[in-house]
């Protein structure tokens, strides 16, 4: 596993001002990866990855046994980061049965006619689960902050400060609710710099396989680079907690964002000191009796 003193750094400390140019795109350009070499990273990445995939495959299985906690992990970023292929990636070895991946795209009428949280309550993980959202609530103060005419009726139609502000109380509020029932969130920003993505973009244009990944829409959220980063910046600083932190994860190198967010997924999950159901006494008894007469059945049969 990696060294929690060097996870760290990806972690945006409550209460801090975030200000995305302190966090690296680009982990393999910082002065420690430089000295390893990028080969090495990327085979210690890959080991990390498959450890971790290991590891979370049977936590995911203590926390369904035990059925007291649920896990929601959040995956919020620009276009072309690589949030599909690090829930592909990630989740890998995890029993389908006990994972859930949830997307969202554009509101429908009908949930715009609820309250903004709405739509992502309904989704939420059971107890014993892990539940994956792709995208999130967290749209509704970047997306929606981006373009305020999407934010649909009822809205004002020049949200102020205090409107964003009041939104950002209501998630932390309900990841207060959450947590306090026995929810697990974490959150990852994953951290592209606007060059990789512009490569990314145009491998999807020139690569045959990758024509159907591309998108004009994408084109033209590109143009807002600047608004996004302000609005993710906002919304990081502002919901950033202690019960519910955001980590910002360099994803230009695809190898490195995947061994981190399995690494912070797994031993966070570890690390909430689960265990299975104790069995009752009576219980005990019950497997002693039906042991003893499995191995009766055996000796008749031979
Ligand atoms: P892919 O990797 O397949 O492109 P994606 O998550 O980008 O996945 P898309 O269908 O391309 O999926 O885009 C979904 C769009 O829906 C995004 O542009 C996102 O900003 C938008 N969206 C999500 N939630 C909201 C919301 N609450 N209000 C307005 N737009 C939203
Ligand atoms: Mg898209």
């Amino acid at each position: 596993m990696i060294n929690p003193k060097l996870l760290k750094q990806f972690l945006v400390e409550p209460g801090s001002e975030v200000d995305l140019k302190k966090y690296v795109t680009d982990w393999t350009e910082t002065e420690v990866a430089k000295e390893l070499g990028k080969e090495v990273i990327k085979e210690r990445a890959a080991e990390i990855l498959d450890e971790s995939r290991k590891q979370l495959a049977e936590t995911q299985e203590l926390l369904y046994a035990a059925d007291t906690h649920s896990v929601l992990i959040i995956l919020q970023a620009m276009d072309a980061a690589g949030k599909d292929g690090t829930i592909r990636h990630v989740m890998a070895g995890v029993n389908p049965q006990g994972c859930q991946v949830f997307s969202f795209k554009k509101p429908s009428a009908e949930e715009l006619d609820h309250n903004f949280l709405w739509r992502y309550m309904k989704s939420l993980p059971e107890r014993g689960r892990i539940g994956i959202f792709n995208r999130s609530y967290y749209e509704d103060v970047l997306v929606v902050k981006v373009h305020p005419e999407w934010l649909g009726p009822g809205a004002p139609a020049e949200p102020d400060e205090k409107f964003w502000k009041q939104r950002y109380e209501d998630i932390n509020n309900f990841e207060k609710h959450l947590t306090r029932n026995g929810t697990l969130i974490l959150k990852f920003f994953l951290h592209v710099s606007k060059d990789e993505q512009k490569r990314r973009f145009l491998e999807r244009l020139t690569n045959p396989e990758k024509h159907w990944k591309f998108s004009e829409a994408d084109l033209a959220e590109r143009e807002h680079w600047k608004e996004y980063r302000k609005a993710f910046e906002d919304a990081l600083t502002a919901t950033s907690t202690k019960r519910a932190p955001w980590h910002v994860i360099p994803a230009d190198r695809k190898y490195v964002a995947r061994a981190l967010v399995a690494d912070l997924i797994t031993t966070a999950i570890q690390d909430m000191g689960l265990k299975y159901p104790k069995v009752s006494d009576d219980k005990m008894k019950r497997l002693a009796e039906a042991r003893a007469k499995l191995e009766g059945n055996n000796a008749a049969d031979e």
